[in-house]
């Protein structure tokens, strides 16, 4: 499997060369470097005897049928489509190790027709709307969107149509009943793996979001005349709460909360702040930990605003539920981690991916690959030959159980 894992690698390598930009990997939705991919993946998906097309939202998608099979199938992929300045793996390591995959089904003479998705679209860059391409596969894109306008005023309509792409065809892309469940592999673009010295974990779920934006306002003035007890000071009000903030998700068990951005007004070395707006951003894969949590650090903040005399808002911005993987599946590809040598961590994604789209059709479950450093969305992302072999592995257990399960 070795072989396979420097290919993998190598294979990623080379699509980073494939960008919109000279010296850094940038590839937005189906800009000019996603005809490169695309021919590449094809004659990959090819010499596998896959037949490939593109669908109208610009999802790369390789079928191998096994003669004679005529069951469900088997959905394996990522995106590949990146953030600007982006790193080689993320997304595409997936759709990589998706045709190794493949390749070992085919050896092990696996009577499963398996499909795999190169996603055209996921992070959401050009258009400010996420996972054009799983949405399309999953039967929830939303034809307004069509409407939306990148950086250059193009529509998301006429980017499809430049790519060669009918917009109107996009309902077609959809999968039916016929889809047995789907499997993303990726990189966990988190630190938790590398520092429990794993190279695999099975993704039990995708963490629900909450986003507040909350101000803080006081009274500005001079920081020479007003006496401490006299001050109305908004950021030294938002500076103990953002501190509260912290402890208080270290204090609960699987809560993240950051507050990432601040705006104080005026901004100035010599004058007391009057206002501070700032972002609240917390997640948990359990919806009413995150609701309780959101909800005691709201209060935590009215309780300071009001000690200090501070006016409080808040507006909620976002409120998106956690996507549960497949238990069944899930279990499934722990045991074949497991089976293949390797201590069978589960843990829930704090980010989002393709594989929370696909959940709301089909059986869906996602195995992580550790992130060397934690890295990730920068070009300094990496991942170890050996953690690809693992994953290379744990696919050849996983096929295993499956033809014993089937047959
Ligand atoms: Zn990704």
């Amino acid at each position: 499997m070795r072989d396979r894992a420097l290919r993998a690698i190598a294979e990623c390598q080379r699509i980073a060369a494939m960008s919109e930009e000279q010296g850094r990997i940038t590839r937005r939705f189906l800009t000019p470097p996603t005809h490169e991919v695309h021919a590449h993946l094809r004659r990959r998906m090819q010499s596998l005897s896959m037949t490939v097309q593109v669908d109208a939202a610009g999802n790369l998608r390789g079928l191998w049928q096994p003669e004679g099979a005529a069951g469900k199938r088997l959905l394996l992929g990522s995106h590949i489509d990146t953030v600007p300045d982006a790193g080689a793996y993320d997304g595409v390591l997936g759709v990589m190790l998706a045709l190794e995959w493949v390749e070992i089904a085919q050896e092990l003479h696996l009577s499963i027709p398996i499909e795999v998705l190169a996603f055209s679209e996921e992070e959401g860059v050009r258009f400010g709307v996420p996972f054009i391409g799983s949405r399309a596969i999953a039967d929830c894109f939303d034809p307004p969107l069509l409407a939306l306008i990148d950086a250059d005023g193009l529509t998301l309509d006429a980017a499809i149509r430049n790519f060669g792409l009918d917009p109107e065809q996009i309902a077609k892309a959809a999968i039916g009943a016929d889809v047995l469940g789907m499997i993303e592999v990726h990189i966990e673009q988190g630190p938790v793996l590398e520092a429990e010295d794993l190279a695999l974990a099975a993704v039990t779920a995708i963490a629900g979001q909450t986003r507040v934006v909350l101000e803080f306002a006081g009274q500005a003035n001079h920081a020479g005349t007003t006496p401490m007890h006299l001050r109305r000071d908004a950021l030294a009000g938002a500076a103990e709460w953002i501190a509260a903030v912290e402890s208080f998700a270290q204090s609960t068990g699987g809560i993240v909360a950051t507050v990432g951005k601040l705006d104080v007004t005026p901004n100035a070395s010599n004058v007391i702040a009057g206002t501070v707006s700032m972002s609240l951003d917390v997640r948990h894969a359990h919806d009413p930990t995150r609701a309780t949590a959101v909800e005691a650090l709201l209060e935590q903040a009215n309780a300071i605003a009001a000690r200090r005399n501070l006016a409080l808002q808040c507006t909620r911005q976002l409120d998106q539920p956690a996507v549960p993987m497949d238990e069944k599946l899930t279990t499934f590809l722990a045991e074949a981690i497991e089976a293949a040598g390797f201590p069978s961590k589960r843990m829930t994604s704090g980010a989002g991916h393709d594989a929370m789209v696909l959940a709301a059709r089909v059986p869906t479950a996602m195995l992580f690959l550790r992130s060397p450093g934690g890295i990730s969305h920068h070009p300094a992302e990496t991942v170890r030959e050996e953690d690809v072999e693992a994953a290379l592995l744990a696919g050849r257990e996983f096929f295993a159980r499956l033809a014993a399960k089937i047959q």
